[in-house]
């Protein structure tokens, strides 16, 4: 079956069909860069980036771009975003926007999320903005006033048909001042005079100002992937009103359908709760990358389904933990078998094992990259290899190759949870060493009936988490 992804546009799952043959171009919303990235980013980027991954797995040439809005994302205070980060930190507005998009690209590289192939920036982008807020006006859709420039959504008829929601919906909550201006207050603002405290300022044919916060991503996803183009993706709570006015304004003034398929990404709650800076349980990556592996926040991540919301507490946490370190577990043992195991091709209970586990993790990812399904897949065949490892019988150079390959391959390529390292992340090939040299002293003490001695360093191993298994073959050993 090919993959199916829910469509969020058309509200249920579809076949997915490229627009160019053998070619995705994705279009994925990136951070307001003038604070440091959430536990929440975290499982948006991670999810995308899993999907962009599959995509590649299953050979599709991908354009991947995320931007990063430097300008133009106004709070709810009615304050810019970045104008009210650098006050806060005593920088410059561009100062400011450099320093957090470094930080979201380091945070980013330790969650092992691949960089987009595109990261273009709003702010280098205010001339083709200028340029798409002229054709709005020509065609009608939208109206200067002192300076501003709204879209005037009773123009376009299929404004709501993203996100469902209606006109009078969107009024609710506006600003009484800016509500002065717009003829109607689900109007949004495509360009904004800039007041004279305002420091982030470009001229336009209507004056001094800067762009609304949605008429970026028109912009910046149709100039590199074309229109329409594939993907668009997003967290959720952008889904209205920001992606609903993103599609106004592309489709508005061009006549052609935008993004063929929107995908959203569940919302992160805390122990339960939504996380705001003022429940007091906001949780930069920073501060959790201080208690967990960056790659077990980002398994427990691929835990649950992209779309659903995913409850962070300590304990889920541990237990992806301790899950991922079962699957590394194997994989360390399929590796340094490698090393003794004798020559010969891969069994057919093997083959059929990694069959079978491939079929199965493809059939999840392709149901709307549904992660938990392939993880369970993974954890299934993990089950089998370590009953196979422990069973006596010397598994071959072959059958093992081929296991680590999968391995690699899906935990490692795909689900991007495998260390490239993962020997030298337990302490090295001496390590490994180190313990076969106690296994063969036991061995000798076992044979010269020092029992007690040998029992001994059995017992003080497993206290550091290295276990023995005698078998007819002989010993082997895993971590717990
Ligand atoms: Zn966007």
């Amino acid at each position: 079956m090919a993959l199916q992804i829910y469509n969020s546009l058309t509200r249920r799952k579809e076949a997915f069909v490229p627009t160019h043959e053998g070619e995705v171009r994705i279009y994925v919303c990136g951070p307001t860069v003038y604070n440091d990235a959430h536990l929440g980013h975290g499982k948006t980027y991670v999810n995308f980036d899993v999907m962009v991954r599959y995509f590649r797995y299953l050979g599709y040439k991908v354009l991947y771009v995320q931007n990063i809005t430097d300008v133009g994302h106004i709070l709810d205070t009615g304050e810019d975003r970045i104008l009210a980060g650098a006050r806060r930190e005593r920088m410059q507005p561009m100062q400011l926007a450099e320093t957090y998009t470094r930080r979201y690209f380091r945070d980013m590289d330790r969650l092992n999320v691949t960089r987009p192939d595109i990261s273009p920036r709003a702010s280098g982008h205010i001339p083709e903005m200028i340029e798409l807020i002229k054709v709005l006006l020509e065609k009608g859709f939208a109206y200067e006033v002192n300076g501003s420039v709204y879209f005037d959504v009773s123009a376009w008829k299929e404004y709501g048909k993203l996100s469902g929601r209606r006109l009078e919906e969107a009024q609710a909550g506006t600003r009484v001042e800016v509500m002065e201006e717009k003829r109607d207050p689900a109007d949004f603002a495509l360009w904004k005079r800039a007041e004279p405290e305002h420091i982030m300022r470009w001229n336009s044919p209507w004056g001094e100002g800067f762009p609304g916060w949605h008429i970026e991503c028109s912009v910046m996803s149709t100039k590199y992937l074309g229109q329409p183009f594939d993907i668009h993706g997003g967290g959720v709570e952008n889904k209205f009103p920001h992606h609903e006015c993103e599609v106004a304004q592309a489709e508005a003034a061009w006549n052609k359908p935008f993004a063929r398929y929107w995908v959203h990404n569940g919302m992160l709650m805390i122990r339960g709760e939504e996380m705001h800076k003022s429940l007091g349980n906001f949780i930069t990556l920073e501060a959790a990358f201080q208690r967990w592996d960056p790659l077990v926040i980002r398994f427990f991540v691929l835990l649950s389904h992209y779309r659903g919301p995913l409850d962070v507490t300590d304990e889920a946490l541990d237990a992806a933990g301790a899950g991922l370190n079962r699957l590394w577990g194997t994989v360390r043992a399929i590796r340094r078998e490698l090393g003794v195991a004798p020559e010969g091709p891969a069994s057919a209970e093997v083959q059929a094992l990694v069959a079978e586990t491939r079929a199965a993790f493809e059939r999840s990812m392709d149901d709307d990259f549904n992660t938990p399904g392939a993880i369970a897949a993974l954890f299934d065949m993990t089950r089998e290899v370590n009953r196979l490892l422990n069973s006596g019988m010397p598994l071959t150079k072959g059958s093992l190759t081929l296991l680590d390959e999968l391995y690699s391959r899906l935990l490692g390529d795909v689900l991007g949870v495998l260390p490239e390292n993962l020997e030298a992340e337990v302490g090295s090939e001496l390590t490994g060493e180190l313990i076969r040299l106690l296994i063969d002293t036991r061995a000798e003490l076992r044979k010269a009936k020092q029992y007690a001695l040998a029992d001994q360093i059995r017992e003080r191993l497993a206290e550091l988490g290295v276990q023995l298994q005698d078998g007819p073959q002989g010993t082997i050993w895993t971590l717990s």
